[in-house]
C-alpha cells in the first residue's frame, strides 16, 4: 500500500464507521450527547396568552386617548387564573407571565401607569417610610391612571409563542448542550434516546516505555501516549480503558491486541511503522483484522494504520508523541464524533495571519503546532518553536495546529493560514484541508 492523502485517508475512515446502537439515559447524565429521535412538544407555551410585564391588562380601544383612568377589577398573579371579564373602562392589575384576562386585549407596563385613587385616606396610611407607603397605596387602589396608549396585543406574549403542541421541537441528530436540555425538561423528557458512546482501548507498544507508577529509570522513555490520548478521548466525554504496555514480543502483543479487539475502537500507541519489531501491523492481521491503509503523506505522524473487524475499529498510531497526538486529532476524533452521532466532525478552524516564513517541501500535509495572538482584525499564528515529532511541548503549548497543503512549496510571513483549533467545544463539517 503507498501513502494517501489525508483526505484519502479521512475518506477512508469515515466511509467504515458509522452511527453506534442508541440508548436511553437520564436527562442528568445527557450532555454532550446526540438525540437519536426528533422530541416533539406536549402543550403549547405559554399555555394561554400571558403578560410580559407587571402592569395593568386593558382594552386598548379605551387606552387611545391619555391619560385615562380605568377602574381595576381584580389582582392577577402568575398562577392565577382570572376570574373576571375585563368591561369598557376597567382593567386588571397583571403580573408578569400571568394569564391575560377576557376582555383585555393589551398590556401597559407599571412604569406607565401612576396611583389614581386610593380605598384609604392619606391619613390613615401607614407611619412607615415612604416606600413602604407608596408600594401599599399602590397595591391597595382602586384606579389607575393610564398615561400611554398601546396597541392591541402590546406586552402580550400569545399563547403557543414559545412551541406549540406536537410540533418537533428537537430533531434526531441534536447535540444536547445547556438549551437543549432547557428545552427537553420543558417537554418533560426526563430520560432521552441518545446514540452509544464506543468503548475505547488504549494499548501502548514498547520495550523501552517506562509506565507512570514504575519506578524512574534513566534509560527508559515515559509513557505519555497512554496519558494524552486518555484525554483526548476524555475530552469527547468518553472514558477509555487503558490496557497498559505491551512489549514488541509477538506473544505478549497478540495477547495484549485481542483483549483490544473486545472494545469498539482500540488505539494502538507505536510498533507500526517498518521497524524489525514493529509487529502490530502482522498481529492485528492474523487477528482478523482488515487493513485498510497504513501510511498517509502527513507531517508529523505518517505511519498510521487503520483496519477493521466486524466490531472493532483500530488505529495505529505512531509511537512518538506528538505524531500520536497529531494522528488522534485528524483521524481519530472525527471517527469517534461520527460513532457518538455528531454530524459537525471536525475542529473549527480559522484563518490566522502568519508571523513567520514557514520552508515546506511540497508531498504531505503538514500540521504545524502554533499559538495565537488575538489582533485588530483577527489573529496572528506563530509556531510553538521547535516541531520535532517526539517534542511533546510543541503540542502542550499550543492552541492550534496550522494546515500546510501538501502542495505548498513554503509559506512567507503575513500569509492567511488555516488553523485547527486544539480545545473547544465547537466542531464544524470538514477539516479545512487544502491539498
Ligand atoms: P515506534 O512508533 O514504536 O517506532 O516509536 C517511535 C518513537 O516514539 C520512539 O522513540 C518511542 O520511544 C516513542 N514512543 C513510543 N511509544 C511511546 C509512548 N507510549 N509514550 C511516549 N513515547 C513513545
Ligand atoms: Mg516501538
Amino acid at each position: 500500500m503507498e501513502y494517501l492523502s489525508v483526505t484519502a485517508a479521512l475518506k477512508s475512515i469515515l466511509e467504515s464507521v458509522d452511527k453506534l446502537d442508541v440508548e436511553k439515559v437520564v436527562l442528568e447524565k445527557s450532555l454532550g450527547r446526540v438525540l437519536a429521535e426528533d422530541v416533539s412538544s406536549n402543550r403549547d407555551l405559554p399555555p394561554y396568552d400571558v403578560s410580559a410585564m407587571d402592569g395593568f391588562a386593558v382594552r386598548s380601544a379605551d387606552v387611545t386617548n391619555t391619560p385615562v383612568t380605568l377602574k381595576i377589577i381584580e389582582d392577577i398573579k402568575a398562577g392565577d387564573m382570572p376570574t373576571r371579564n375585563v368591561q369598557a373602562g376597567q382593567c386588571a392589575r397583571i403580573m408578569t407571565g400571568a394569564p391575560v384576562p377576557q376582555g383585555a386585549d393589551a398590556v401597559i407596563r407599571m412604569e406607565d401607569t401612576q396611583v389614581a385613587s386610593t380605598a384609604l385616606t392619606p391619613n390613615s396610611l401607614p407611619q412607615a417610610g415612604e416606600r413602604d407607603a407608596v408600594s401599599l397605596r399602590e397595591l391597595i387602589s382602586d384606579a389607575v391612571q393610564i398615561n400611554v396608549a398601546v396597541k392591541s396585543g402590546n406586552d402580550i406574549r400569545p399563547q403557543g409563542e414559545g412551541m406549540r403542541n406536537g410540533e418537533v421541537v428537537l430533531a434526531a441528530g441534536t447535540e444536547i448542550t445547556p438549551g437543549v436540555t432547557g428545552i427537553l425538561a420543558t417537554v418533560k423528557c426526563a430520560q432521552v434516546q441518545v446514540y452509544r458512546r464506543p468503548r475505547v482501548a488504549i494499548l501502548s507498544t514498547g520495550n523501552e516505555l517506562e509506565d507512570i507508577d514504575d519506578p524512574v529509570d534513566p534509560n527508559k522513555i515515559p509513557n505519555s501516549n497512554s496519558y494524552a490520548l486518555m484525554a483526548q478521548v476524555q475530552a469527547l466525554g468518553i472514558e477509555p480503558a487503558l490496557l497498559g504496555i505491551a512489549r514488541d514480543d509477538p506473544a505478549e502483543l497478540e495477547e495484549y491486541l485481542q483483549r483490544g479487539l473486545r472494545f469498539d475502537v482500540l488505539l494502538v500507541s507505536g510498533g507500526t511503522s517498518v521497524g524489525v519489531h514493529d509487529y502490530v501491523r502482522p498481529i492485528i492481521e492474523e487477528l482478523g483484522v482488515q487493513m485498510k491503509f497504513w501510511r498517509v503523506a502527513m507531517k508529523p505522524g505518517h505511519p498510521i494504520a487503520f483496519g477493521a473487524t466486524a466490531d472493532t475499529f483500530v488505529f495505529g498510531l505512531p509511537g512518538n508523541p506528538v505524531s500520536s497526538m497529531v494522528c488522534f486529532e485528524e483521524f481519530v476524533l472525527p471517527a469517534l464524533r461520527r460513532m457518538t452521532g455528531h454530524t459537525h466532525l471536525f475542529r473549527r478552524t480559522i484563518t490566522a495571519r502568519l508571523t513567520h516564513d514557514v520552508k515546506h517541501q511540497p508531498g504531505r500535509t503538514e500540521f504545524i503546532r502554533v499559538v495565537l495572538a488575538k489582533e485588530e482584525g483577527g489573529y496572528a499564528a506563530t509556531t510553538t518553536g521547535a516541531q520535532g515529532s517526539g517534542m511533546l511541548l510543541s503540542m502542550a503549548r499550543a492552541d492550534g495546529l496550522m494546515v500546510v497543503p501538501a502542495a505548498s512549496t513554503g509559506l512567507k510571513e503575513g500569509e492567511m493560514v488555516i488553523v485547527q483549533l486544539l480545545d473547544g467545544t465547537e466542531y464544524q463539517d470538514d477539516g479545512g484541508f487544502r491539498e
